[in-house]
């Protein structure tokens, strides 16, 4: 593999002091950016790729900002004028909030959020409900991706491969953290074309938009949670995203929370487990781990 890459970062995780938009040049036009987890829990990571003649933004994080998340500033410092489409890895609202700041920005697409605006611009099949599990590919100029059609988070969800970096972007769908599967056959569905993609591509790292897991013990940290020490890394492996898909398929018909070291899985969630997690959070608000505070 001769990819034009570099992880070697350590990711801000709610301790004092942190800026607001954190900055990690992955790569020759490639940038991974993760937002404050004290501005958000979610602390989101985005994803913008750079071809020679266009760039894809992929996400816009958690809140609208631009005060306390300059994502336009940020990014028209790293591109200049090069033409930009704002897309989503999906449409939740932790993944979107700052698409207002670029409505004005000229030579711009924002590609609105919900499902026949993804389909019809990306030029996927006709979508029923979910877009269709097929693979399309997006130019950039000189860098071209592959945008995979991934619902079972979401119903517009995608999965981008990037051929110069070998990232394949896997948004909610597979990330070191809760993995909810709200339509589990789509979900299930998903992980296969994943991992059948990965076995004819080159693929270097599995980066999804969150991480929500631990080093040690290897368990999630509680929903909410604004402090993050000890954070496991983003990135995960072909080996894990594999684990993943097997996972998945062992727990396939058992409606629930099923836990593994680096990933727990939410099949089709009833609402007493989303309030198990919600209370569990609640609580460690109350009475979980703080940041220290900055000695002056
Ligand atoms: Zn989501």
């Amino acid at each position: 593999m001769n990819l034009d890459v570099s992880l070697d970062v350590t990711w801000i995780h709610g301790t004092a002091g942190e800026p607001d938009i954190q900055l990690h040049r992955a790569g020759d036009g490639t940038f991974i950016l993760r937002q404050n987890k004290a501005v958000t829990y979610e602390a989101p990571f985005l994803f913008l790729l750079a071809g020679d003649d266009r760039a894809l933004l992929l996400d816009t994080g958690a809140t609208p900002g631009p005060e306390s998340f300059p994502l336009r500033a940020t990014v028209d410092e790293l591109i200049g004028d090069l033409p930009l489409v704002v897309a989503h890895s999906h449409g939740h609202g932790d993944h979107v909030a700052a698409d207002g700041q670029f409505a004005d920005r000229p030579h711009t697409t924002i590609v609105d959020r919900d499902l026949e605006a993804v389909r019809a611009f990306f030029g996927f099949g006709p979508a029923d409900d979910r877009l269709p599990g097929e693979t399309v590919t997006f130019e950039l100029g000189g860098r071209t991706l592959s945008i995979i059609g991934s619902p079972g988070h979401h119903k517009a969800a995608i999965t981008v491969h990037d051929p110069r970096t070998g990232f394949l972007l896997t948004g909610d769908t597979v990330l070191p953290g809760r993995l909810y599967a709200f339509d589990y056959p789509e979900f299930l569905a998903t992980l296969d074309r994943l991992v059948a993609f990965a076995d004819e591509h080159t693929v270097s790292y599995v980066l999804g938009c969150h991480v929500e897991m631990r080093q040690q013990p290897r368990r999630d940290f509680p929903i909410g949670a604004t402090y993050h020490p000890g954070e496991r890394r983003l990135e995960m492996t072909v080996e894990q995203l594999r684990q993943v898909r097997k996972a998945a398929h062992d727990v396939a018909g058992r409606r629930g929370v099923h836990r593994f070291d680096d990933f727990v899985i939410y099949n089709d969630p009833r609402q007493g487990d989303l309030l198990r997690l919600l209370v569990r959070g609640r609580l460690h608000k109350l009475i979980g781990r703080r940041p220290p505070r900055r000695t002056p």
